[in-house]
């Protein structure tokens, strides 16, 4: 039989490849990575055409028609139908879902270059006029309803069959006038920021300084070759890698081709954002830069999704998903603070944006620029190692100085103000200073969250595996220590082991606390908290940073949400209040995340001409992590920290994967995931080492119990799919959900 014939990935919970043939008028249409309807049993799903070509073993005549095609492009170009491939083997997730994750919503419900019928409010009524609707035609009040809380017209299709109402409902009302219905499609922009337009600096960028020029140079040449690569930029805070970024995207959108800029959500900041829309657009005028985030409406996903795909927009600029966006003729991929952990995808598909970023650009020979002040151990070591190229920038630009950094050891505090005190005289008094000289102060808490583990007050000892190097976690169930690790367990010590002391038992401090402290000891400045408590409105984040950058805040106190990419030149103090959770979290990236902490800390201090100060105050001075930052001395502590993760088999010299057990009754997951944990040492050997089972250091969230199993692997594509398969077919209970987990960011 003549004519095409496609293999479809059908979305929502299949995972399997089915077979149609293409009806005559849509041949022109249909092409790889094409978005499709076909008939699924006796319903119409949506799919990807994974590949075109007859089934080998499936008679022909009896295959069935696709049923639409939706766009005249494909939604997942073949880059990103490689990459979702890719992605199903790696991260051992299933392909529609990765699928799904790539395409927004909107896309996937149809919506696309056809003119779309949209509803808006037409007039609006009043309470008296909206009851007495209501009680009249009571589906009309409901539609009327639904669209005034939208803000913006909403598609008519999508709202009727969301709402479950025929057009006669909302024809009514448009023909009173209550609601508009319009044909043409209404751009949402997302990239118009009404708050951050005052804030605009200068687009006039700098002249470069040597090592960015050098920087600039080696991205450029390797732009040139049109091969994939990946270039480490490591630049102390306030070295101008954003200046470096600017340049490498400037040659590609000259030379036509298209760019996404990925950043950490938290970094997506009207500031950052706008800074960078302005610059971007001033390389390329009239060049559309859309921006990416998950607080985007699915309209305005939309509008930048089909911006992209169809070649009117070349830049993206977003958080993890992005990396996801159907940019055309992708050749740069940047990832500004790759090291972040934000990166990661905590719910599947459970990928990493960075390591995704390097290989999309792998799949489009583009280049891919990771940029950091403190890179993640896993990407310095590919750069040592060669498989990446790095680019350095040492000096700060205008050779302003890296703030001096004052490491006081809280053990001595609690001696001379005798007890546990939340400041330290010596951040009392630069506060002081600073609120006699007019100047600003932030002052950093930790996250909150974990404090079981064990620290001495006294001396500072804290309780460690001996065979994994990680601190022990206390459970209070049974009073007993344990490595989540491998699950090493020992009594809970009363006294401190080191010293005898009983001040073992040690927490961290809410922000509140400290907000109360501080107005101790300045009870005229002015100060602000913000934490998620205090965050719950949206716009006050922006307020605040508003008001701190116009100088009507002295002191602002929080969690390291306020230490990103923010850039205040009044801001000559900054004090880290407790720099031990991070180093004592049960994790071997403990180290990582309090340098990485520390540094970028440091980094927000004296940004203007004036020298700044930061005060950490710790109860183990003497820690690498402390040591090396106070000199942001990145290499020093790479090496001594790579070190030490060789001598454990931790990344970056093996991958981990996380297995996780949840069910209700403890004995029975502690059962099979031994059982399960056999059969895995059994077929896999050497290949696989095993830690654990173990109970995770949360023990129980929402009355279900954890316990978990670490693999530590060479290398991940040899073990996965076997250890799916293996998975797929072992027996287990109805009430045990396992979660697998590759190259998790967090231990936690
Ligand atoms: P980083 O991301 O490395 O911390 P930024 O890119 O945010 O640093 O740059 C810090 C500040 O220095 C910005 O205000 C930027 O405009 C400015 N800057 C960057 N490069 C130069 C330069 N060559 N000369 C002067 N100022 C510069
Ligand atoms: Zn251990």
């Amino acid at each position: 039989m003549a004519g095409m014939f496609v293999g479809v990935h059908p979305l929502a919970g299949f995972d399997k490849v089915l077979h149609y043939q293409v009806p005559e008028p849509m041949i022109a249409d249909v092409q790889l990575g094409a978005l499709v309807r076909v008939p699924v049993g006796r319903t119409l799903r949506l799919g990807i055409v994974g590949e075109i070509g007859a089934p080998k073993d499936f008679p022909l005549d009896k295959l069935k028609a696709l049923a639409q095609v939706l766009h005249p492009f494909p939604a997942l170009p073949p880059d990103l139908l490689g990459l979702a491939r890719w992605m199903t083997g790696y991260y051992a997730a299933p392909l529609d879902g990765i699928i799904e994750t790539m395409i927004p919503v909107a896309v996937r419900n149809g919506a696309g270059l056809k003119q779309e019928k949209q509803l808006a409010i037409g007039q609006r009524l009043s309470g008296e006029e909206f009851t007495a609707l209501e009680k009249r035609a009571p589906q009309q009040a409901r539609l009327y309803k639904f669209i005034e809380q939208q803000f913006r017209p909403q598609k008519k299709s999508l709202v009727l069959s969301r709402l479950e109402l025929t057009a006669a409902v909302s024809n009514a009302l448009v023909k009173r006038g209550v609601l508009l219905e319009a044909t043409q499609r209404i751009e949402r922009v997302a990239y118009v920021d009404d708050h951050s337009r005052g804030e605009l600096v200068a687009a006039q960028p700098p002249t470069l300084n040597a090592e960015q020029l050098t920087a600039v140079a080696a991205v450029t040449a390797r732009l040139a070759t049109g091969k994939f690569g990946v270039s480490l930029l490591h630049g102390v805070t306030g070295s101008g890698k954003t200046e470096v970024y600017l340049h490498a995207i400037d040659t590609v959108l000259k030379a036509g081709c298209g760019v996404a800029f990925l950043v950490p959500e938290v970094a997506l900041t009207p500031q950052t954002v706008a800074r960078l829309r302005s610059r971007l657009e001033a390389i390329a005028p009239g060049n559309k830069c859309v921006v990416w985030h998950s607080h985007l409406s699915e309209g305005e996903r939309l509008d930048g999704w089909l911006a992209l795909a169809t070649g009117e927009a070349r830049v993206v600029v977003g958080a993890r998903s992005a990396v996801f966006a159907p940019v055309q003729n992708l050749r740069l991929i940047v990832v500004d603070e790759e090291h972040e952990p934000a990166y990661k995808q905590d719910e599947t598909p459970r990928y990493h944006g960075r390591d995704v970023a390097v290989m999309r650009a792998k799949l489009c020979g583009a280049v891919c620029l990771l940029g950091s002040a403190t890179p993640s151990l896993e990407s310095f070591h590919n750069a040592q190692v060669g498989r990446y190229q790095l680019l350095e920038l040492k000096q700060r630009v205008d050779d302003r100085k890296l703030p001096h950094i004052d490491v006081v050891d809280m053990k001595i505090e609690v001696m001379k103000q005798r007890g546990l005190t939340t400041l330290s005289r010596k951040l009392v008094d630069a506060m002081h200073a600073r609120l006699e000289r007019r100047e600003q102060t932030i002052l950093f808490i930790n996250r909150r969250g974990y404090s079981s583990s064990m620290l001495c007050t006294k001396c500072g000892h804290t309780e460690e595996c001996p065979h994994c190097s990680i601190t022990m976690t206390y459970h209070r169930s049974d009073e007993t220590l344990r490595c989540h690790l491998c699950n090493a367990q020992r009594a809970a010590p009363t006294r401190c082991p080191a010293c005898g002391a009983p001040e073992i038992r040690w927490r961290g401090l809410g922000t509140q606390r400290v907000e109360e402290a501080v107005r101790r000891v300045l009870p005229r400045a002015r100060l602000e908290r913000m934490d998620t408590d205090t965050m719950v409105k949206k716009n006050r984040f922006r307020e605040i940073l508003g008001d701190f950058r116009l100088g009507k805040i002295d002191v602002l106190i929080g969690t390291q949400m306020i230490g990103k990419g923010l850039d205040f030149p009044n801001v000559t103090l900054v004090g880290l209040i407790d720099a031990d959770i991070s180093m004592h979290i049960p994790d071997f990236r403990a180290n990582e995340r309090t340098f990485q902490l520390l540094v970028q800390v440091a980094g927000r201090a004296g940004r203007g001409d004036r020298a700044g100060e930061v005060v950490v105050q710790t109860f183990t001075p003497q820690a690498e992590a402390i040591q090396f930052s106070r000199h942001a001395d990145f290499t020093g502590f790479a090496a001594a920290e790579l070190k030490l993760r060789k001598d454990f088999n931790y990344p970056p010299y093996r991958h981990l994967i996380h297995h996780l057990f949840r069910g209700p009754n403890p004995e029975k997951l502690k059962f099979f995931a031994e059982q399960w944990a056999k059969l895995v040492e059994k077929t896999f050997g050497a290949r696989v080492e095993l830690r654990g089972p173990s109970p995770c250091p949360i023990e129980k969230i929402k009355d279900e119990y954890r316990w978990q199993i670490w693999y530590f692997v060479a290398g991940v594509t040899p073990v996965i799919g076997e250890l799916s398969k293996l998975r797929s077919e072992f027996a287990w209970p109805d009430d045990l959900t396992q979660v697998i987990d590759v190259d998790p960011v967090s231990l936690m």
